[in-house]
């Protein structure tokens, strides 16, 4: 007998760091997923143990071209994070923003199907408000590095919107802060993969700028855990919601205890801040809890020793997977 509570789920970007963790929650919940990605920053390696389970599938695809698909629910992730990756080919981080939330709006308005968008904490740029709360509007440099991916998300933001309105869709869309964990790629280039790897190899510690700005980081269990109750929440509650720790830390603050807890005697070089970075960043998650009675559970020092013995096992090759 079919289970009814059973869903088939799509999850786009479904084989990168975010995405490989919520593929396996939704699987732990009994439902099918169906993994869409084009591999850009996605790793084979983060859904080889998901393999040989008959309730997942892959397709490799690239969404900035329309996908024909069956599904209950889509989750809308694939769209690189990492400013590295998503500024070496930034017209294709705008189409895979824009086109990519219009193929997938197209696919859930005919399918009827729920769907959630990754949306980020770069829609607010750099801060004028401090901490950012979901009705400020944003600072954001239009012609800038940043802006084919944080211009691209909020154009991402408007279509879900207008989606909604116009064909009455249901949406789901998070801003999501600095999140961080095992599964991560080593050249991913975000500050914690990078601080952590550079580290355990005994390599120079790259701060950028004078390391006083800051951000607030969010361990991937707490965050996943944030996604799937907004997605299970009443449809009437679209967001935007923050989902982030609200534990703000200066990136020197961060280099200093990634050496305290990996025991490394790596030195700290600084190097020059890239444009645009902005200078804070800390959620108000008061709509989260409110909505959701969600909040991050897991300190700063205790997800640190988690992904730091992910990596360690990682470039030490006994990382069974
Ligand atoms: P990631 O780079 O690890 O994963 C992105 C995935 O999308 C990869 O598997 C990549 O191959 C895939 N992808 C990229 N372009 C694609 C395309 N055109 N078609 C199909 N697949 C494509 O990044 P992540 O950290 O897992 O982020 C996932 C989502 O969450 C992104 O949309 C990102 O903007 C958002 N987000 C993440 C964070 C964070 O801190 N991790 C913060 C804010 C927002
Ligand atoms: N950063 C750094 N060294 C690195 C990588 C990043 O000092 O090796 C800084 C970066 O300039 C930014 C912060 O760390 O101020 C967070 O960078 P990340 O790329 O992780 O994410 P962002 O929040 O900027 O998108």
């Amino acid at each position: 007998m079919k289970d009814y509570r059973r869903k088939r789920i799509l999850v786009t970007g479904g084989a990168g760091f975010l995405g490989s963790h919520l593929c396996q929650e939704l699987l732990n919940e009994g439902h099918e997923v169906i993994c869409v990605d084009n591999f850009y920053t996605g790793a084979r390696d983060n859904i080889l143990f998901q393999m040989e389970n008959p309730h997942f599938e892959v397709i490799r695809h690239d969404i900035t071209v329309p996908l024909y698909a069956e599904a209950d629910e889509i989750y809308n992730l694939a769209c690189p994070a990492s400013p590295i990756h998503y500024q070496f080919d930034p017209v294709q981080t705008t189409k895979t923003s824009v086109h990519g939330a219009i193929n997938m709006l197209g696919l859930a308005k005919r399918l009827k199907a729920k769907i959630f968008q990754a949306s980020t904490s770069e829609v607010y740029g750099d801060p004028a408000t401090h901490p950012q709360r979901e009705d400020y509007w944003g600072n954001v440099n239009p012609v800038g590095i940043r802006s084919c991916y944080d211009e691209g998300k909020r154009c991402a933001e408007t279509l879900f919107f207008d989606y909604d309105r116009q064909y009455k869709l249901s949406i789901k869309v998070a801003r999501i802060f600095n999140t961080y964990g095992p599964q991560m790629h080593p050249n991913d280039g975000r500050v914690i993969s990078n601080f952590i790897v550079q580290a355990l190899t005994n390599e120079p510690i790259t701060i950028f700028g004078d390391g006083s700005q800051t951000r607030s980081f969010c361990f991937v269990e707490d965050l996943i855990k944030g996604i799937l109750l907004f997605m299970k929440s009443p449809n009437d509650f679209t967001g935007p919601v923050n989902l982030g720790n609200p534990q703000e830390f200066t990136i020197l603050e961060l280099a200093k205890l990634v050496l305290h807890l990996t025991g490394s005697h790596s030195k700290l070089v600084l190097k020059p801040l890239p444009s645009d970075d902005p200078t804070q960043r800390c959620p108000d998650i008061s709509l989260a809890k409110n909505k959701l009675g969600w909040e991050p559970k897991v300190p700063l020092e205790e997800g640190l020793r988690k992904t730091i013995m992910y990596f360690d096992l990682l470039l030490s090759g006994k990382l069974n997977r």
